[in-house]
Formats: structure tokens, sequence, C-alpha cells
């Protein structure tokens, strides 16, 4: 382990003033940034742990979203948060992070700033239309989470602001909720699709479709969205959605992770399985 300055900070204050240098790390879960401090070069030096601050676990329901602060868990979406739709996508989500140790300690606001091309809840953030809130000492921005992410482990955030919330919009009635993924290995998948998708008077009035691992950040799959808008939920629209996220959505990178084609398959298998495990759940 490479000697770093440890704040352990008790106020919000003090964590915006440790950050103003800009070459301060964020201690949250530290499921990510320990590991990379032990195996990286040309980390930032100083780290300012939050987890005594008092108040960075605000879980609350306001205004039609679910506001979660830095310091919520993974593992505390393992239980009924919030009702409905979004309650049931977030406990069907987060049975894939990891593993239990991994979850008790690691937090939703810190997988949103680490930014890992294929971990699980940035593309829940940006499927859904999730807004993300910066704080600094120069004050509060909001972000749309399609704006947040840039690529992989990049984000818009500077580095003297903290991930204060994140507000994940409450689905409406009649949603289902669907995600499946493709995982060889204890850590992150190959591949993975989420879906929320509603039907109203028996016909789909909206879909929310997301790639993981398809792109240099998480995707909206729009050509397969906008085939199942308007239509009944039946195997023709599932199959031809899929077909759409692979064919037209998918933005591979570079050759990581398997043959274009293989990755392509995959889309399509895993948007068929997301999007048939949304209709039971309707
Ligand atoms: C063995 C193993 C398996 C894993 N498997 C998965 C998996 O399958 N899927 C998955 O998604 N993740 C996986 N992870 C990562 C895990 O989910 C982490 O918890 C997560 O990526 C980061 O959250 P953290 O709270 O631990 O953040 P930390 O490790 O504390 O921080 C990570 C980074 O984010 C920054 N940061 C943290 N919080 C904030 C904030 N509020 N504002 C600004 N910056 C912040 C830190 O400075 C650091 O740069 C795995 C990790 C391990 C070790």
């Amino acid at each position: 382990m490479p000697v770093f300055q440890y704040l352990a900070a008790t106020e919000l204050d003090d964590v915006l003033v440790a950050l103003a240098d800009g070459e301060t790390a964020v201690l949250a879960g530290g499921q990510s940034l320990i590991l990379d401090l032990k195996t990286k070069d040309g980390l930032p030096q100083r780290v300012v742990d939050i987890n005594r601050v008092r108040g960075l676990d605000t879980l609350a329901e306001v205004d039609g979203h679910l506001r979660v602060g830095p310091l919520v868990r993974h593992q505390t979406f393992e239980s009924d948060v919030v009702g409905g739709p979004l309650g049931r996508l977030l406990r069907i989500v987060v049975c894939h992070i990891g593993h239990p140790p991994i979850r008790a300690r690691g937090t939703m606001l810190g997988s949103f700033a680490y930014a890992h091309p294929a971990a699980e809840w940035p593309v829940v953030a940006v499927t859904l239309g999730a807004q993300m809130v910066l704080t600094s000492p120069r004050g509060t921005r909001t972000v749309p989470a399609e704006q947040f992410f840039t690529g992989p482990h990049t984000t818009v955030r500077r580095p003297d602001e903290l991930l204060t919330e994140a507000w994940l919009p409450v689905l409406p009635a009649r949603t289902g909720v669907g995600y499946a993924e493709d995982r060889r290995t204890t850590i992150y998948p190959q591949a993975a699709v989420m879906a929320a998708v509603t039907v109203t008077d028996g016909l789909i009035s909206s879909a929310a479709v997301g790639l993981v691992n398809a792109g240099p950040c998480p995707t909206r799959a729009r050509e397969a969205e906008r085939l199942l808008i308007g239509n009944t939920f039946c195997d023709a629209a599932i199959t031809a959605a899929a077909e759409a996220a692979a064919e037209l959505d998918a933005r591979f990178m570079a050759e990581t992770n398997g043959s274009r084609p293989a990755r392509m398959r995959a889309v399509r298998v895993l948007a068929r399985r997301a999007l048939s495990q949304a209709r039971e759940s309707v």
C-alpha cells in the first residue's frame, strides 16, 4: 500500500474544504478506491473519508424521486426502499453487484463516481433519466445522468466536487422492469441490459432500455425503445427491439470482452430476457 494522507471528516464543509485542492479522493465504501490505491499509479495522495459525516445517508422519496445520499450502501436496496416498479427494479439489480461483503460497504454514489463501464448502477441511472447533484464550495449543480458519464471511469464531476445526491425517478404503475446480465467472473458483467416498460390501455406508452458494456459508458437503446412504443408488448415487439438494440444501438469499443458478433449476440439475448422479464411484471 502506498503512503497517503488520510482525513476523517465529520462535517460536509470539511469534506468540501479537503476536496478544494483538486487532488484529494473521496473514500466512501472503499471497495474500488482501496484496490486502486494498491494497484494503480498516479492516484491522489490524499483521501478524505466521508463515513463519519452525518446526514449523508439520505434515502427519501421526494417529489416523485427517490433521493439517495453518498453513504447509502448497495445492500440497502435489497429491501423494499421504495414501493412499486422502481423498488422492484433496484431489488433485482442489486443482487448482481459483486458479493455480500462488497454490497455491505460499497455505495451507489461511489459506483456512479467510479463510472466503471460494466457497473450495474450507472445503467439504471442513465436508463431511468436520473439526476446527479454535485456540490463544491462554489455551490451545487444538477446534471442528467446521461450527461454525467462521459467514458470509462470518466464523468463530468470536477475534482473538487462531492456527488451529494442522486435522484431516481419513481416509475409509474403498470411499468414492468427487467434486468439480465452475462457474467463470467465475480467482478463485473461482460454485458447487461435493463428495461422499464409502461403499458397504458394495452399499448406500450413508454420504454426505457439501457445497455451495459456496449459503449464507453451506459447507453440508452433509443432505436429499441422507438420500436416498442405504440406496440402491444408481444413476442414480435420484443424480438424486433432486441434486434435493434444489438444492431443499431450498441456501440462497442475495441475488441475487448469478445468479438463483435459474439457481443451483438449477447446484447440480443439479454435484451430479449430483460424485456420478457419486464412484460411479466407489468
Ligand atoms: C471483488 C469486487 C467485486 C465487485 N463487483 C462489482 C460488480 O459486480 N458490479 C459493480 O457495479 N461493482 C462492483 N464492484 C465495485 C463496488 O460496487 C464499489 O462499491 C463501487 O464501484 C464504488 O463504491 P464505493 O462506495 O466502494 O466507492 P470508493 O471505493 O470509496 O470510491 C470509488 C471512487 O469514487 C469516488 N467517490 C466515491 N464516492 C464519491 C462521492 N460521493 N462523490 C465523489 N466521488 C466519490 C472515490 O474518490 C473513488 O475515486 C466490485 C468491487 C470488488 C472489490
